[in-house]
């Protein structure tokens, strides 16, 4: 049996989830009388501490709306380099949105203070892009699953609040950094004047992430979210499966997260070098591994593990609802032989 490892958005629903769903009172969601997706949007807000939700089909739609609440065309968000907002959403919040960007880098993802505050721009007349807002990720993907230090969070919000600039939080793994922490969730969303979460990760609903702010916001959200296709109708079926995860799938995440530092430190026992495992704050795993990226990937796919490549030498593992002990225990020992040959091959 395939082991896959290439992201925590494989996870299939559960049957009791699939149960939950198939019971879901409906209504059409476009009349905004769908009691289930009702639910699952003040269910959401009132965790986050915000006054209003929206169920969206993704994370990058959530993201796109949340951010075009805050920037103008031709306006600026700033973000971190590896941000799945500037990587991983096809130029949306440009094309569809006219927003600009301009990034720091950390190699771990992080907010970066001082970064940003010789970044941002406001009062700066009329040749200078204005900053309009900073988005965050947290946990960050692409940063290896690390997780926001709560005072970085604060001193950005001391430095931009005052300057009027908004801050957007990418939440996409919120619950990771959550539980792994014990930060409260309105503890983090009480930083950010909007948050997405997903539910399609590692709480393994099949579909929808929440956008999460103030009710007038959210409000202009859902008429975006109309104009660009995404109205949908007896969503209660999908917003079954999120309350469903709410309820059952959110401490679970520490399951995740101790069998990705079993994966890493058996990785870091056979293949020195590869990953610390003391990096491995969360459910992703990172593997520098060079040149050999292609190949690694496609050995530990004979050996029945799936993973990929994010970055020019860099494999991505990540672990899941779907993931068991066992499953991790056998998906470190494909990649620790694999990797162990291949520090051992020539050049
Ligand atoms: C997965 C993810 C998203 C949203 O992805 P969708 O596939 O659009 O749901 C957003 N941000 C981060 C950091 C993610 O990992």
């Amino acid at each position: 049996m395939t082991i896959d490892l290439r992201s925590d958005t494989v996870t299939r629903p559960t049957p009791a989830m699939l149960a939950a769903m198939t019971t879901a009172e409906m209504g059409d969601d476009v009349y905004d009388d769908d009691p289930t997706v009702h639910a699952l949007e003040a269910r959401v807000a009132g965790l986050l501490g915000h006054e209003a939700g929206l169920f969206t089909v993704s994370g990058s739609l959530a993201n796109l709306l949340g951010v075009r609440s805050w920037v103008r065309p031709g306006q600026e968000l700033l973000c971190e380099a590896q941000a799945h907002i500037v990587r991983a959403e096809m130029g949306a919040h440009a094309v569809l949105s006219g927003v600009t960007t301009r990034t720091w880098t950390d190699p771990l993802g992080l907010v970066d203070v001082d970064a940003i505050a010789g970044l941002v721009a406001v009062d700066t007349g009329p040749f200078i892009v204005p900053t309009a807002a900073v988005a965050v990720e947290n946990t960050h993907n692409f940063g290896g699953g690390t997780i926001q230090p709560l005072d970085r969070l604060a001193a950005l919000r001391d430095l931009v609040a005052p300057l009027g600039v908004r801050l957007h939080l990418d939440g996409a793994r919120l619950w990771n950094a959550h539980v792994e922490t014990g930060v409260p969730l309105d503890r983090y969303g009480a930083l950010f004047d909007t948050v997405s979460v997903c539910l399609s990760k590692g709480l393994g609903a099949p579909v929808g992430s929440v956008l999460v702010g103030p009710s007038p916001v959210i409000a202009e959200a859902r008429v975006w979210r109309k104009r660009l296709g995404a109205g949908w109708r007896q969503a209660g079926v999908l917003a079954a499966a999120g309350l469903y995860a709410l309820d059952h799938h959110v401490e679970r995440l520490t399951e995740d997260h101790e069998n990705a530092r079993l994966v890493a430190s058996t990785i870091a026992d056979a293949a020195p070098g590869v990953v610390d495992p003391a990096t491995v704050a969360t459910n992703v795993i990172l593997l520098t591994v060079g040149a050999r990226a292609a190949e690694v990937v496609a050995r530990a796919e004979d050996g029945g593990v799936l993973c990929g490549v994010v970055a020019p030498g860099v494999v991505r593992l990540i672990t899941h609802l779907d993931v068991s002990r066992a499953d991790a225990k056998t998906a470190a020992g494909v990649l620790a032989d694999v990797l162990a040959v291949a520090r051992q091959g020539p050049g």
